[in-house]
């Protein structure tokens, strides 16, 4: 019989992330799938996390655990890594759901070690299979579906955000325990010193956005009039953004001439490199333009529900079924008339 705990920290306002609630969402959908199963929660938090376990309180949990306390406001190893470890046997957990933020990805592993557990990352999905659950992920950079099940108890399952609906439920009391959990000077020796962060201007990664837009090096090539147009490529692509709240992605081609100094497209940064030596993203629509759609690129499409793409080349990469739909046509002008639409324009 498993015990299953649904663990999470909160956000800063003690409220749960959607990734959170999208764990939540996997593991009440589990929870019935096996024979005599529980549900606990498990919340780590700075404040005293009573605000975010009464907003899940009609989930279905039995126990709602807790640690608390200051040293949880930020991430970091060791404090994260113990309040994981206490919750977990607090809870007598056999399986913990936990959503894969940057903060649990990195202490989870290291907290099944402790356990004498296993721990597995980049979870798209978690069923039953012969009574027993079973996880799927990709692999080979997302070219490879495998489902797989572990007779290793406790079980770390770290859920990818965007892989499931966030939970939703009416708030109501939940009564909350605290954890036994001892936090000495010992591991609070890394300390937060603050966020450094792009202005605000600058952001162009947006998760949450419905929209990926991916620009390739086609942006800096030498166009019909033998010139490139490297401030014209900046307009478009920033306006687009700006107007359809998009998040940017590039190809390798480009990030790599922008990291190489040259003046091409300045908020580029390998962060936005789209493909097997970049990143996944989820995002219900993504528009590539100026990109050829070569299969290292495209493995970064994998979750994207539907590709269109803009390339002057018909025998494009796209062309070769990669893409839903794509427009051979000047991508300059495509996106000058989109911007323009977007801006209140009618259709020329
Ligand atoms: C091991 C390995 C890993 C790799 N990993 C990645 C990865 O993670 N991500 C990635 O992106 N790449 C990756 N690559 C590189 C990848 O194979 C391609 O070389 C790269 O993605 C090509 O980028 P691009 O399409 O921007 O540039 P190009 O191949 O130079 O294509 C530019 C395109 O722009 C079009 N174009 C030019 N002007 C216009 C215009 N006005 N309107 C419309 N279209 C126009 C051209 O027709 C052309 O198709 C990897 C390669 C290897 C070997």
């Amino acid at each position: 019989m498993e015990t299953i705990l649904f663990l999470t920290h909160t956000e800063a306002d003690g409220s749960l992330s959607k990734a959170a609630r999208e764990t939540l969402g996997a593991a009440i959908a589990l929870q019935p799938a096996l024979p005599g199963a529980s549900l606990t929660v498990g919340l780590v938090s700075a404040d005293d996390a009573q605000a975010a376990a009464d907003s899940i309180a009609g989930s279905g949990a039995t126990r709602f655990l807790a640690a608390t306390g200051p040293d949880f406001a930020s991430a970091r190893y060791a404090t994260d890594a113990a309040a994981a470890e206490a919750l977990t046997q607090a809870a007598q957990a056999t399986l913990v759901l936990a959503p894969a933020t940057s903060r649990w990805a990195r202490c989870m592993p290291g907290v099944a070690q402790r356990l004498h557990g296993r721990a597995d990352t980049h979870v798209t999905a978690i069923t039953v299979e012969d009574g027993a659950p079973a996880v799927t992920r990709w692999y080979y950079r997302q070219r490879i579906e495998g489902v797989s099940q572990r007779a290793q108890r406790p079980w770390f399952v770290l859920l990818e955000p965007g892989s499931g609906e966030p939970w939703q439920g009416a708030p109501a009391h939940a009564a909350l325990e605290q954890a036994p959990i001892a936090i000495d000077n010992r591991l609070c020796r890394t300390v937060f010193c603050g966020w450094r962060a792009p202005r605000t201007d600058q952001q162009t990664i947006r998760p949450e956005a419905d929209l990926l837009l991916v620009a390739g090096a086609g942006w800096t090539k030498k166009q019909a009039d033998g010139q490139t147009h490297p401030a014209d490529a900046e307009r478009l692509i920033l306006g687009f953004l700006h107007a359809a709240q998009a998040s940017l992605g590039g190809s390798k081609s480009l990030v790599d001439l922008s990291g190489e100094g040259q003046a091409v497209l300045p908020f580029m940064t390998h962060l936005n490199q789209i493909g097997q030596t970049g990143s996944t993203p989820r995002h219900p629509k993504g528009l590539a333009t100026c990109c050829h759609g070569e299969e290292p690129h495209v493995v970064g499409w994998r979750f994207i529900n539907e590709r269109r793409a803009i390339n002057l080349d018909p025998n494009c990469g796209w062309a070769r079924g990669k893409a839903d739909v794509l427009y051979v046509a000047d991508a300059f002008a495509v996106m000058e008339e989109l911007n323009r639409i977007l801006a209140g324009g009618r259709p020329a």
